[in-house]
C-alpha cells in the first residue's frame, strides 16, 4: 500500500460532509482505464443519482472509446467527452439526467487527475484557473447556478481502494499515481501492459536503455541514467505522447469493481 496517500482520510470526509446535499454524481473516468479509474469506494454514492464521463478520449483508442460508453450506458447516463468538448454539449447533458429535483446539486468526483477541475471549469464557463485543485482546496465551498443545476465548485477528489498490482499499474500509465511512490515491480507490470497495448516488443530493461540513449539521459560515465529514463517515459506515456492506448479491455471487471467498490 506504499502509494496510498496519507491525505485520503481528509479528502474522504470532505466527500462524505458535500454529499448529504448532493442529487447528480458526475463520476470522471479516464477512458484509457475505466477500470482502474472506478476502483474506489463506490458505495457512498449508493443512493445517488450516478452518471459517468469518459474523459481524455483524445489519449485512448477510439473503437475502445465507442465500446466502454455503449457498456456503461447500458446502466447509467454517459457520455465520451475531453478537453475539446464543447461547453453546450456538456451541459446538455447534466441537463437531461433523470432527477426528481428542480434544481439538481451536482458533484464532480474522480480520482486523481482523471480531468475533474477542467471538467467544472467548463460546466462553469471558467477558462482557467483552479485545475490540479489539491485536496483540502474544499475550505469554503461554493455552489454555483449553471442554467437549472446547482454545481459544486470543487472536485470531489476519490482514492483506489481496491489494492491490485494491474489497477495500480494503470493507474501509474494514466498519471493517476504519483510517481514517487511507486515501486520496481509495479514499474515492471505497467510496461507490460504498456508494451502489450503498444505492441512493442522489448522488456523494460532494454527499452528504457535505448530510450534513454536516444533521449541523451546518461549519467557521467556515459552509461543510461536509468531512474531518469523511467520518470520521464512513464510521464510520456500519461500524456500520451507514446500512442492512444486503452488499457482496460474487459467490461466483466467493470461491473464487478462498480458492484465491490
Ligand atoms: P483533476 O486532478 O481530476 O482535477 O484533473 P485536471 O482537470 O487538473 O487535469 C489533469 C491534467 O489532465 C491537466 O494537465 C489537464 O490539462 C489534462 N486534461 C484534462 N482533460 C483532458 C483531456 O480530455 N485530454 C487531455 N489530453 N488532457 C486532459
Amino acid at each position: 500500500r506504499a502509494w496510498y496517500p496519507g491525505h485520503v482520510q481528509k479528502a474522504k470526509r470532505q466527500i462524505r460532509e458535500n454529499l448529504k446535499k448532493i442529487d447528480i454524481v458526475v463520476i470522471v473516468l479516464d477512458a484509457r482505464a475505466p477500470v482502474a479509474t472506478t476502483s474506489f469506494e463506490m458505495k457512498i454514492f449508493k443512493d445517488k443519482q450516478r452518471v459517468f464521463l469518459l474523459n481524455k478520449t483524445d489519449l485512448a483508442d477510439s473503437e475502445y472509446n465507442k465500446k466502454w460508453a455503449c457498456e456503461i450506458a447500458k446502466l447509467y447516463p454517459t457520455l465520451l467527452v475531453n478537453k475539446d468538448t464543447k461547453r453546450k454539449e456538456l451541459l446538455t447533458f447534466l441537463k437531461s439526467v433523470p432527477t426528481k429535483y428542480a434544481n439538481p446539486r451536482i458533484a464532480v468526483v474522480g480520482v486523481p487527475n482523471v480531468g475533474k477541475s477542467t471538467i467544472i471549469n467548463k460546466i462553469l464557463g471558467r477558462h482557467k484557473a483552479k485545475t490540479g485543485a489539491q485536496p483540502g482546496i474544499t475550505r469554503g465551498v461554493q455552489w454555483v447556478n449553471v442554467e437549472g443545476l446547482t454545481v459544486l465548485d470543487s472536485p470531489g477528489i476519490l482514492f483506489s481502494e481496491i489494492f491490485s498490482k494491474d489497477i495500480a499499474a494503470k493507474l501509474l500509465l494514466i498519471g493517476s499515481l504519483p510517481i514517487e511512490n511507486v515501486d520496481d515491480e509495479i514499474f515492471d507490470y505497467a510496461f507490460k501492459i504498456y508494451a502489450s497495448a503498444a505492441g512493442v516488443q522489448k522488456d523494460i530493461v532494454q527499452f528504457l536503455e535505448e530510450y534513454g540513449r536516444s533521449r541523451g539521459l546518461l549519467k557521467k560515465g556515459g552509461q543510461v541514467d536509468y531512474e531518469k529514463a523511467k520518470t520521464l517515459f512513464f510521464k510520456e506515456v500519461s500524456e500520451g505522447k507514446h500512442g492512444k492506448l486503452t488499457y482496460d479491455t474487459d467490461f466483466e471487471k467493470f461491473w464487478e469493481v462498480l458492484k465491490n467498490g
